[in-house]
């Protein structure tokens, strides 16, 4: 039986889902984050599960030749990242193998998984960022953790969020706002989350509060606005004890409600709570595939379900008959419903709901030729891929951000064959991975 603080040395074998370095200590599974396959570590052993147990990296016996120096100074203290000491091809090629083995192993589904397409950019490629705010400081989350690390610039994000954050920290500190507390459940600052459109430079910033009132809001908003590029500044008050970012009420406090962002040509309008891929360059690339995938000929009606701002029906309603979209969140259905005509689109329907309580419905008067899926990381309702079934649709194009959801729900489609599967690189530097699957029926 292994045990607490115990040394040993180990042979990296292979990297688990999250990243994290695999070897094995008298037959037991050892999880050493910041370890890479292929190398020999020395680790201390800090957590024993029945069937498991977590090393602390304490030294590299025989380095990776994928090894590098991390250049972000946070990495291994902040959770945010897990793949700065690994070089990019290294990261491509760990992304196509974890969706390769979920597809086997949860899915059972033979195919070989393609390469997975880079990101264009690997730094300063997220759009949007949600900063928890502490008495720690403003920055992100510890390793399995809630203690906030402090900041001061992510290399993932846009650089204009460091402007952003420091003006609050700056803010709070003079005028003495208190962040809020976890454990007490008081405190009045609790997030802070950016939006920046990449292609247009419009950006919204919101302050998530615990309380109605923010007080000295008219001195951050002097200060936020500012710094070129602002476009919008919202408050968003959220009371509840929960891990849920935003909470329902939005007041504008200074400049417009939304921002607006193009992909691959059309314009679409984007509310704070409606859901808007974080990579904006890869997700042009990303739909540009999943289009082609679908292969529509202009006589089809397809169904995109979880549909967010209908930034995919838009997408395809040039090359559909006709596009149903489905979603949850009345306000992404407003923006869509708004994006299409603002980009002329006169053949896209949208509908607000749960995609297995509308579908059942909408079938009843059309059905779908094809239907594109992009549901969130726990993939789709059981009772929507048995209405899928039933409609029996040409083809499906599922995107997912999930491999093990993505294979669960693949394996339940029966009587289709996946024909392709491509990872895309959307979230450099850590182990999440995006994927887009093509399924034909079977006749
Ligand atoms: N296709 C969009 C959004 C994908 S994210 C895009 O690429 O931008 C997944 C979306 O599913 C989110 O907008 C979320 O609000 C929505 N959603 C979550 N559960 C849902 C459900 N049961 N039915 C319909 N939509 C749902």
């Amino acid at each position: 039986m292994l045990k607490k603080n115990e040394e040993f040395l180990i042979d990296i074998t292979g990297n688990g889902s999250e990243g994290e370095g695999v070897g094995r200590v008298d037959g037991l599974a050892v999880f050493v984050p910041g370890a890479i396959a292929g190398e020999k570590v020395r680790v201390r052993i800090v957590k024993v599960q029945k069937s498991y147990a977590f090393g602390k990296l304490m030294e590299v016996i025989t380095p990776s030749p994928s090894r590098v120096e991390p250049t972000c100074a946070h990495f291994g203290k902040c959770g945010g990242c897990a793949l700065w000491h690994m070089d990019y091809a290294a990261e491509l090629d760990f992304k196509q193998k974890k969706v390769q083995d979920a597809l086997k192993r949860i899915g059972n589904v033979e195919i070989e998984v393609e390469k997975t397409v880079p990101s264009p950019q690997m730094t300063e490629y997220r759009n949007k960022s949600q900063f928890p705010v502490s008495a720690e400081g403003i920055g992100f989350f510890a390793p399995r953790s809630h203690k906030v690390i402090d900041i001061e610039s992510c290399m993932i994000q846009n650089r204009l969020t460091d402007q952003v954050t420091k003006i609050v920290r700056d803010f709070m500190r003079e005028y003495k706002i208190s962040p809020y507390n976890e454990e007490t459940k008081k405190g009045d600052i609790r997030h802070i989350f950016t939006r920046t459109a990449k292609n247009t430079g419009q950006v919204m910033v919101c302050i998530v509060t615990k309380n109605n009132v923010m007080s000295k809001a008219d001195i951050l908003v002097e200060r936020l606005k500012d710094i070129d590029g602002i476009t919008s500044i919202v408050q968003n008050i959220n009371k509840k004890d929960t891990n849920v970012i935003l909470g329902d009420k939005n007041i504008l406090l200074w400049g417009e409600e939304r921002i607006t962002e193009t992909l691959n040509g059309l314009k679409f309008t984007i509310s704070p709570h409606s859901f808007f891929q974080i990579n904006t360059l890869q997700t042009e690339q990303l739909y540009a595939k999943a289009i082609e995938l679908a292969n529509l000929t202009g006589q089809e009606t397809v169904y995109d379900l979880y549909c967010g701002i209908g930034t995919i029906s838009l997408s395809v309603a040039g090359k559909a008959k006709k596009v149903i979209g489905v979603e949850i969140v009345p306000e992404a259905v407003k923006d869509a419903i708004e994006n299409a005509k603002a980009n002329n689109i006169d053949n896209a329907e949208f509908y607000v709901g749960k995609a297995e309580e509308v579908v059942p419905k909408l079938i009843q008067k059309e059905k779908a030729d094809v239907v594109i899926l992009d549901p969130p990381r726990k993939g789709c309702d059981q009772a929507l891929i048995e209405t899928i079934l039933e409609i029996k649709p040409k083809k499906v194009v599922y995107i997912s951000c999930n491999p093990a959801t993505l294979a669960r729900d693949l394996a339940l489609l029966q009587g289709y064959e996946v024909k392709k599967a491509i990872p895309f690189d959307m979230f450099p530097k850590t182990p999440h991975v995006e994927c887009v699957v093509l399924m034909s029926r079977v006749e």
